[in-house]
């Protein structure tokens, strides 16, 4: 990156865009969609290009190429995790390992390359009142909380309740408190391989949630915080052997082998 030259992210909005075709309210409530929604207020937030992808196009719209030009997936899914093919979930895991930012939306803690990415259940409690949700800032410095209040509230959301079957995040930037009482992690960080990841809970489909201003600022400060403008490291996957001849400090090999001179290791 060269000082002087204004740097815009590229984001991707993914949308599996189920709900959005069969249920009457979150359609009106979200006429281009989810993704279509959250898009639009990245791209009014100055500093990021946001185009959009969803799970009826052919590769899910996360073609390698895609992908490779993309800087931070957004990622929402709810009712058709399962339909996500397996090769674009591993194809998006090689690129956060390399360097792409993911941040994960709401019911997306289910989705397969969220589980891929934690290895652990992502399992929560839950219950769809319509209650207050209250949001305090953790992390007062953390830039994915820049600007905002110390705590902000969203009138109508689902009720997401710990315990949340996650691994313990780098940084914890929001907890969140809902009317029936329950508390939540609702902001967290992770980073994986070379990849930031963050994990925000808010946006359930039939509440207007992603037109909030401080979910909007939330999700703006989280794309510039998960961008990595480092190349994507090459060959995630690779486990080169350095043979003997090739030490750095001269070695005299010794003891018993288990792999002849050139053969691949073990997968
Ligand atoms: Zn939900």
């Amino acid at each position: 990156m060269e000082w002087g030259i204004e740097m815009v992210i590229k984001a991707v909005v993914w949308g599996e865009n189920v709900h959005e075709q069969t249920n009457k309210v979150v359609a009106d409530l979200y006429p281009d969609g989810m993704h279509g929604a959250i898009a639009a207020a990245l791209t009014a937030a100055g500093g990021i290009e946001a185009t959009t992808a969803t799970l009826q196009e052919p590769e899910h719209g996360l073609t390698e190429e895609r992908l490779a030009g993309t800087d931070v997936l957004l990622w929402w899914g709810h009712a058709a995790h399962g339909e996500v093919s397996d090769a674009v979930v591993e194809r998006v895991a090689d690129q956060v390992n390399a360097g792409m930012g993911l941040i994960l939306l709401h019911s997306a803690h289910f989705a397969k390359i969220f589980k891929r990415l934690m290895g652990t259940p992502c399992n929560l409690t839950w219950r769809e009142a319509g209650e207050r949700e209250r949001l305090w800032v953790t992390s007062r410095n953390h830039p994915i909380a820049a600007g905002l209040p110390d705590h902000f509230e969203l009138e109508n959301e689902e009720m997401y309740g710990e315990p949340f079957g996650v691994p313990e995040p780098l940084e914890t930037v929001f907890i969140s408190w809902f009317q029936g009482g329950e508390v939540f992690r609702s902001g967290l960080t992770y980073k994986r391989g070379a990849g930031n990841v963050f994990y925000f809970r808010p946006g359930h489909e039939t509440y207007p949630t992603y037109f909030d201003v401080n979910v909007q600022r939330v999700l703006a400060n989280a794309v510039r915080w998960a961008h990595n403008p480092a190349p994507r490291v090459v060959g995630v996957n690779d486990a080169p052997n350095v043979p003997v001849e090739a030490a750095l400090e001269p070695i005299i090999e010794r003891g018993p082998r288990l792999h002849k001179s050139g053969e691949d290791g073990f997968r």
